[in-house]
């Protein structure tokens, strides 16, 4: 079968949810018997996502190959369940490296290396590569930001080039806003037409319009949009607002998308399977128990909007868990600083069935977590702590259950007596060089879990590989200390000899990782960990 790629692109504004919706697409697709591929082209310069703050991006999504990519991937993973690797992954920078680094190298013969075509010429290589990798006979390749950008130029010339080259085999689908002004009360086409036109000045038709709004849009929004953009109006597709995101690969069907999309493209499908998905929504919003939980950091003062997308692996995954264990997350954000301000209040820790401590960087909020930290340990909280998480558990048990006052990570104090989170060995050349650009320890290393330990039970395996990104690392000095003192090492990494998992006896859950299982988590196989945190709150409670 000839190979066919969907461009999704978005209208008029950015955070409509196209990541979402090219992963919906490519569920769908999935469901209809193709194997797919999907693509993030970010416009940035940044090689990675691993050099931008992520209240600035959102989260840094680690992929198994230890790529630091942008949060879609994530979602990607979540839907379509195909681990993302840096094939899936593209931004300007890498384009232009690649390029340049091909000049320099004479590859170009002696040749103008022009911006046109040699870009775009790139960046269909990768696309290509990606679909490759995947063996996918569909791709989907989601453009970053909005129509109209100078930036994603390029992006579309090399789409457009795609779609000359083969017409048959090349579709866009345009994720748009459709206004509804408080005032007027009625749903507005217009900025969707300006932004159609707008693509079509880059040489390029829509074929799909997924129209995001609050409300459903009606039959006379659809002609409108069919009748001005040029296109069928069984290809205007209402994208509502939906409670759970993994409702709108169901909303997509109700307007026959896979359907139109295969005819579009000449396919017959295959079969027809979204049934689990939509089992799971079913329970999703019958399910009445709540559990209440509590993620500590910092970082938490810049809004909810952000702070969701910051942490977003971290939600979704404490989701897929609560749904199996058959109740609702209520997760509440707790900012740490305020227990450094007034240390008394950890005490209102007590309200809530769970701990979590996400990863983090640097120094602010820490001692606030700490205390959090202790909070769980001596009160039996169940407690997850994510990388940094577990870094901050360990540094809480020295201090207060090895007699170790002080201790600490030299990230947070270089000069500390007991240093009992060191830098890694090969990390301290990167620092002294500025050398931050993706070297840490990054992606898939195995963790060998302990027999006899919580851990061992949770996975009910002997060994895993989970996802990593840290520069910092349990220091193996104080190991026989720790473990005379009661902590308990759940799993570690056997080729380097690193302490993976820590975790406490006589405690409900308390579990610290130094990697991100949060990133394993699918919607209907929630992660191990975060499955049996949610268990033994679920078990407290009853
Ligand atoms: N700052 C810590 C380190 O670099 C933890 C990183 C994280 O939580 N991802 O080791």
């Amino acid at each position: 079968m000839q190979k066919k790629y969907i461009f999704v692109v978005g209208g008029v504004m950015s955070s409509v949810g196209k990541g979402i919706a090219t992963a919906s697409i490519a569920k769908i697709l999935q469901s209809k018997g193709f194997a797919v591929s999907t693509v993030k082209c970010d416009m940035y310069i940044n090689i990675d996502a691993g050099t931008i703050r992520p209240t600035e991006h959102g989260e840094v999504f680690i992929g198994q190959d230890g790529i630091e990519a942008d949060q879609d991937l994530g979602n990607y993973e979540r839907f379509t369940g195909i681990a993302s690797t840096r094939e899936n992954y593209i931004t300007t920078g890498q384009v232009y490296q690649e390029v340049i680094r091909k000049e320099r190298n004479m590859e170009y013969k002696g040749e103008d290396v022009e911006v046109v075509p040699d870009i775009p010429n790139e960046i269909i290589r990768r696309i290509k590569q990606a679909s490759l990798k995947d063996k996918a006979q569909i791709t989907i390749i989601e453009m970053g930001g909005t129509i109209g950008e100078y930036q994603n130029l390029l992006f579309l010339e090399a789409a457009r080039m795609m779609k000359l080259k083969n017409p048959e085999d090349v579709i866009f689908v345009m994720v748009s806003y459709l206004p509804v002004p408080s005032k007027v009360g009625e749903m507005k086409t217009k900025p969707t037409q300006h932004a159609v036109r707008c693509l079509n000045s880059a040489g390029i038709q829509v074929d799909f319009i997924l129209g995001r709004s609050e409300k459903p849009m009606d039959k006379k929004r659809k002609e409108k949009l069919s009748m001005f953009c040029g296109i069928p109006i069984e290809n205007v597709i209402s994208a509502p607002d939906v409670d759970s995101i993994y409702e709108v690969p169901i909303n997509f069907e109700k307007e026959k998308l896979s359907e139109r999309i295969l005819e579009k493209f000449k396919l017959e499908p295959k079969k027809s399977n979204l049934d689990d998905w939509e089992e799971l929504i079913g329970k999703i919003k019958s399910l009445k128990d709540e559990v209440k939980l509590a993620i500590v950091g910092k970082y938490f003062s810049t809004g909810s909007f952000v702070l969701s997308d910051s942490y977003i692996s971290v939600i979704e995954a404490i989701k897929h868990a609560c749904w199996k264990n058959n109740v609702k997350p209520n997760l509440i954000w707790v900012d740490s600083e305020k227990f450094e301000e007034n240390p008394d209040s950890v005490e209102t820790l007590g309200q809530y069935d769970a701990i979590i401590v996400p990863g983090g960087f640097g120094s602010r909020g820490v001692e606030g977590i700490i205390s959090s930290i202790k909070y769980a340990r001596e009160n039996k909280i169940p407690f997850l702590g994510l990388c940094y998480g577990m870094q901050l558990a360990v540094i809480e048990f020295s201090r207060n259950m090895a007699g170790m006052s002080n201790a600490n990570s030299v990230e947070i104090n270089p000069n500390t007596k007991y240093p009992v989170i060191d830098i890694m060995e090969e990390q301290k050349k990167n620092m002294q060089m500025s050398n931050y650009g993706a070297t840490m320890r990054l992606g898939n290393y195995s963790c060998s879990l302990i027999k006899g330990t919580g851990s061992h039970k949770y996975y009910n395996r002997e060994t895993v590989l989970e996802r990593h990104r840290h520069r910092y690392e349990f220091n193996n000095k104080y190991l026989d200390l720790l473990k005379s003192k009661g902590l308990v090492i759940g799993g570690i990494n056997k080729e380097r000899n690193l302490v993976e998992i820590v975790e406490l006896k006589d405690h409900p859950f308390f579990v610290g990782v130094q990697f991100h299982p949060e990133f394993n988590s699918r919607p209907m196989e929630p992660h191990p960990l975060f499955f049996n945190l949610i268990k033994s709150v679920v078990g407290r409670k009853q």
